[in-house]
Parts: structure tokens; sequence; C-alpha cells
């Protein structure tokens, strides 16, 4: 998969890029990340981005043509239009299942914003999607975009060691995931639950079945309402109160 990121920070963005499992993801090839900077498709002397707003107000609006033009070379470069993608506060909220779809294609390219924005007529022109990283406000798209490539980045073939390594994360099946314990078993007094040392693969599986239903039901009980439950997930949910919650087996 290919991304291309169009920032007036090129340097934070690569230096997040270039680290970790996206990192070396990129050094092996599975993924390709280029950023772009806009300030150097700029016409005037200055290599001024942003201008004031009409009708007045306060800051800033990053002008329509070097984002354009940026965009156009990025095409070129990629060969292909990919995708575009504004991040934006006004966009449709960042979701796993989003997510998921955006993995499945080739070529993407993620808009940062600054200032107050951008004009909006170049969204209007070339953008095919907003999305939002939740509902506050942050200085640049920057950050709202290294977060969209790194959650699309887990998910293409190779990037993690084995796919089970996100399919069992809190979200990507609708629920939280189960607590989680390393060495050693017992830390500062606290043991892990017992049916973890058993051996026993089927009842680590149940045990770990009912703690994500039980964690969702009590931090996230909304994901309940679309998560894909069985019968028998619907049955613990009923069985479970505060005093069975922490080992319900
Ligand atoms: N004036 C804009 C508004 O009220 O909708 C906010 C501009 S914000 C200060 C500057 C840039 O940060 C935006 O253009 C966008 O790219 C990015 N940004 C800020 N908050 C974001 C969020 N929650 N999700 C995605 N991008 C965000």
């Amino acid at each position: 998969m290919r991304i291309d990121i169009m920032t007036l920070f090129t340097d934070m963005c690569e230096t997040v890029l270039s680290e970790s499992i996206i990192g070396r993801a990129r050094k092996k090839g599975i993924l390709e990340f280029h950023t772009h900077q806009i300030r150097d498709y700029t016409l005037n002397k200055q290599k001024q981005v942003d201008d004031y707003p009409y009708g007045g107000g306060q800051g800033m609006i990053m002008y329509a043509q070097p984002i354009a033009d940026c965009f156009r070379a990025v095409c070129e470069q990629a060969g292909t239009r990919p995708h575009l993608i504004y991040m934006s506060p006004q966009g449709k909220t960042l979701t796993q299942e989003r997510a998921k779809e955006l993995a499945k294609m080739d070529n993407l390219c993620i808009l940062c914003g600054h200032y107050e924005g951008v004009d909006e007529r170049v969204l209007d022109a070339l953008v095919d999607e907003q999305i939002s990283i939740g509902d506050y406000v942050l200085t640049g798209g920057e950050l709202p975009a290294l977060v969209l490539a790194d959650c699309i980045s887990r998910m293409i073939p190779g990037v993690l060691s084995e796919d089970v390594c996100f399919e069992d994360e809190s979200h990507y099946s609708g629920l939280l995931e189960y607590p989680q314990y390393t060495r050693p078993a017992v830390w500062e007094g606290r043991e892990i639950p017992q049916v973890l040392l058993s051996g026993d693969h089927k009842r680590i599986e149940l045990w770990r079945r009912r703690q994500s239903l039980y964690r969702t039901k009590q931090h996230r009980p909304d994901l309940l309402e679309t998560a894909q439950l069985t019968k028998r997930d619907i049955g613990f949910l009923a069985t479970f109160t505060e005093e069975n919650n922490a080992d319900p087996e």
C-alpha cells in the first residue's frame, strides 16, 4: 500500500513514520509512505501558504492553489489518482470499520490542514472524504493523519507478525479486548487469573470471551448494540453482575 501525506510539517510526519513497527514495515517495502511539503508548490516569492479569510474573522486560511498543485504532483508520482482524505474535525469520526475498508485500497493521500483550515473550494474540487479523529480541535492535521495512517497500516498483511495480533484487539470484532498479563505470575502480591496457567486452551478462550463481553458491557455498552453476539454470549451477558465480573468463569 502507498500513502502520500500533504503537509506543512513533513519532518513531524517522517519522524513518526520511521519508528517502530511502521518504520520496519516501511524498510521492508510492505508500506510506502511519501510526505509532500505543500509550501514547495506556492507560486509567490515569500512561499506564503495562507491568507486572511474573506469576510473577516480570526486566523488564516490555507490557499487552494498549492494544495491542488501538490495533489496533482502526487497523482503523477503515484501513477494514479489516490483516494484523497482531508483530516478535519468536521469529518466523520474514524472507526475501526472505516479503517478496515481503507486498508483494502492500494493508494491513499491524506491532506493535513493548519491554521483556521483550508479554502473550501479545494475541498469541494478534490477531496473524496473528510475524517475526524474525535470531537475536539487540534492545531493541525498531522497528528490526525498519523493516527489514521497507523491504524490502517497495522492491518496490512505482514506489518504485524500475525493477523491475529489485530483481529483479537479491541474494536476489531466489535468488542473491547480481554485483560492481558505477562511475567511474573505474582507482582506485588497481585496474582494473574489462575485459568491462564491451566494450559487448557478451550477454557482460556472461553474466559477471554467472557472478559471481553463483560468489559464491553462495563465500559462501552453502546458497542453491544452492533457487536455480533452468539446466543451463548447473550446468555453470559445476562448472568454478569458486579460481584462476578473479576473472574466470570
Ligand atoms: N476552523 C476549523 C473548524 O472549526 O472546523 C478547525 C481548524 S484546525 C485548528 C486546523 C486543522 O487541524 C484542520 O484543518 C484539520 O486538518 C486539523 N484537525 C483539527 N482537529 C481535528 C480533528 N479532530 N480531526 C481531524 N483533523 C483535525
